[in-house]
């Protein structure tokens, strides 16, 4: 009995190894990123992500004229296999068949080239003449409740906790495109809207409504909507008049992001058990003297638990990513990028990054997230900057954080020799290190900071200043959803990231209506109606006003807290006046003669009454004036 048993094992065994040895033979195919391509690209290269139990023991075969295989990369996980193929001019649209076979198996994939779409709307770039309208999708409007929960998704809707989701959607802004449209904006930037399928934990903060911890960078979160629905906002939007920016983040992702859950290998992100979290410093990339250990965490730190830090020196995952965004904008017709957390992954991979999509598409723009301390940092992640290494951002534009800063101080500190206003005068004054700072993104408040009216300690007066400011200055104005009807909030998260009154079926008063807009503000006892206005009134009148877009900025030392600057060039001159100060003030126009000798009547924009140019302005406490000069 037991030698039986012992030669039963034996046959089993035997049994067993064959099997295995058959099964090593055979493989899975369950994705291939991106999942469709197209012809006409500068670049020929393709990469494709091939990803299924054991695919990269398989063989690669294309029988494509114009198409050629040139790598086939497997890597330490046997689940992925890296393909990189040559798109010849020869190669047309249409679908190609790839072949992938084992001694045992073969597996036929069909994918498909396209035929890049020509249109003029597509791809049209940002600039300053441009009014971005910042909103986050999951707190703007809810314009599909049937989508607020989806099977087999970690979240659903809570609208009693704050760092949930909301229930937010694409359908709740293309419903509310006019609004946008009517509010005199040219141009809208999502908050990310890829999948971040991610569990969450509210005690501590976790909740993911806000998009910045991708679990697949190819697809819409289902519960903003799908692929074709967001080509369906940005083509309305663009039909409207207006651009649109997409939110993307190379720095981190998800830690459920599926490529995560399955590493292709050790080093696509960097182990967060030997480096920590970031020092969140990026200073240190430009420091002289910065330590190698500062240097290392800022950049090779994760940015918090959840989010896993990006290796982008991995060749596969930097074409990865970059093929990632030139999939989008080719695929939805964006006009441009903001990049989250731009100085965070290593900086000759966003140099490469933005060179790669302003080569392909001239027009485009991108504006890097880059949250410096100073002008001097700031600028020296735009293009062109002098570094002394030699380095090239390639970036177009920047946030302009110093100014930022320089404005709410300004507006909220007594006036001194380098307080009050003169903070906006010294700032701008250092604008000789930008090589562009018209190109600049300029903001009175985002989704990372305190909504300005908290920022200003709800002083409407002080607020109506910043507007005017933003609205006449150099850059790309950009005005936070909400911004409009003095939404408040302070520092934390959720507080800046409140619903817009009318964007959910609950709410009593919807302020995407003038009815909504003056109930809102007698019930919060604020000029809500009138700062509308006002921004409706300036966005549309500097729409055709090439003087505040690209003419001159010449400004004159504040004194007594009045900050006086023009913007002229050969047409036209505006003249735009600022009362940081709460008393009357009477403004002797004399020292202004350089610009007013040459014409006789003025034009107040805001109150549209014209009158002669006299020797004095009188001021009210607060007020601010743009005038236009005949
Ligand atoms: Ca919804």
């Amino acid at each position: 009995m037991k030698q039986l048993l012992s030669i039963t094992t034996i046959i089993t065994v035997t049994i067993f190894m064959a099997t295995t040895a058959i099964y090593a033979q055979s493989f899975k195919l369950e994705r291939v990123e991106p999942e469709f391509w197209w012809t006409g690209f500068e670049k020929k290269e393709l990469q494709l992500l091939v990803y299924g139990e054991d695919i990269g023991k398989a063989r690669v075969h294309i029988n494509n004229p114009g198409i050629y295989l040139r790598r086939s990369i497997a890597v330490e996980n046997p689940n992925y296999l890296f393909l990189y193929l040559d798109i010849t001019e020869n190669a047309s649209a249409g679908e190609v068949t790839l072949s992938f076979s084992t001694n045992s198996q073969t597996l036929h994939h069909t994918y498909t080239l396209k035929e890049r779409k020509g249109s003029d709307n597509r791809h049209q770039g940002f600039d300053s003449s441009d009014v971005i309208y910042l909103l986050m999708p999951d707190r703007f409007a809810n314009g599909d409740p049937s989508n607020d929960e989806i099977p087999g998704m970690i979240e659903g809707v809570d609208l009693d906790e704050p760092y949930a989701r909301k229930g937010g959607d694409i359908k709740g802004i293309l419903d509310n495109l006019g609004y946008i449209r009517d509010l005199g904006m040219t141009a809208i930037w999502l908050n990310p809207i890829f999948e971040n399928d991610m569990p969450y934990n509210y005690a501590i903060g976790a909740g993911f409504y806000h998009g910045y911890a991708a679990t697949d960078m190819y697809r819409v979160d289902r519960r903003f909507g799908t692929n074709e629905e967001f080509v369906e906002l940005v083509e309305t939007s663009q039909q409207m008049g207006m651009k649109v920016i997409m939110d993307k983040i190379h720095n981190h992702v998800g830690t459920h992001h599926w490529f995560i859950k399955d590493m292709p290998t050790s080093d696509w992100v960097h182990d967060q058990s030997i480096v920590g979290n970031t020092n969140y410093r990026t200073d240190t990339l430009m420091d002289p003297y910065a330590s190698e250990a500062d240097l290392r965490s800022t950049v090779k730190g994760w940015f918090v638990d959840e989010m896993p830090d990006l290796n982008q020196r991995n060749p596969l995952l930097a074409d990865y990513l970059i093929q990632n965004t030139i999939w989008w904008i080719e695929y939805s017709g964006i006009d441009g990028i903001r990049m989250d957390t731009h100085p965070y992954p290593y900086k000759d991979y966003m140099a490469e990054w933005s060179r790669r999509i302003m080569e392909e598409y001239p027009d485009f723009n991108i504006v890097g997230e880059v949250w410096m301390q100073n002008v001097a940092t700031t600028a020296w992640w735009q293009y062109d900057f002098p570094t002394q290494s030699g380095y090239n951002s390639y970036l177009p534009s920047v946030t302009d954080f110093p100014l930022y800063r320089s404005v709410v101080s300004g507006l909220n500190e007594d006036a001194g020799w380098d307080t009050g206003l003169a903070r906006i005068y010294y700032t701008l004054g250092q604008d000789f290190l930008y090589t562009d700072p018209f190109l600049n993104v300029i903001f009175v408040d985002n989704h990372d900071l305190v909504r300005f009216m908290t920022s200003v300690g709800e002083d409407p007066a002080k607020f109506k200043l910043g507007i005017v400011f933003l609205l006449t200055t150099r850059g790309i104005p950009q005005i936070y959803y909400g911004t409009e009807i003095m939404k408040m909030g302070g520092a934390n998260d959720p507080d800046k990231r409140r619903l817009f009154p009318g964007g959910w079926p609950h709410h009593e008063i919807n302020a995407f209506t003038e009815d909504g807009r003056k109930q809102l503000g007698e019930k919060r006892g604020l000029p809500i109606p009138e700062v509308f206005e006002l921004v409706r009134h300036l966005s549309e009148w500097r729409k055709e006003k090439d003087v505040i877009h690209t003419g001159k900025l010449t400004h004159f030392i504040p004194y007594d807290n009045v900050y006086v600057y023009f913007r002229h060039n050969d047409d036209e001159t505006v003249m735009v006046i600022l009362n940081g100060d709460n008393h009357n003030k009477s403004l002797n126009l004399e020292r202004f003669s350089e610009f007013l000798g040459k014409y006789r009547t003025l034009k107040d924009i805001i109150t549209g009454k014209e009158s002669d140019i006299g020797s004095v302005i009188h001021l009210s406490p607060r007020q601010a004036m743009i005038l236009e000069l005949r």
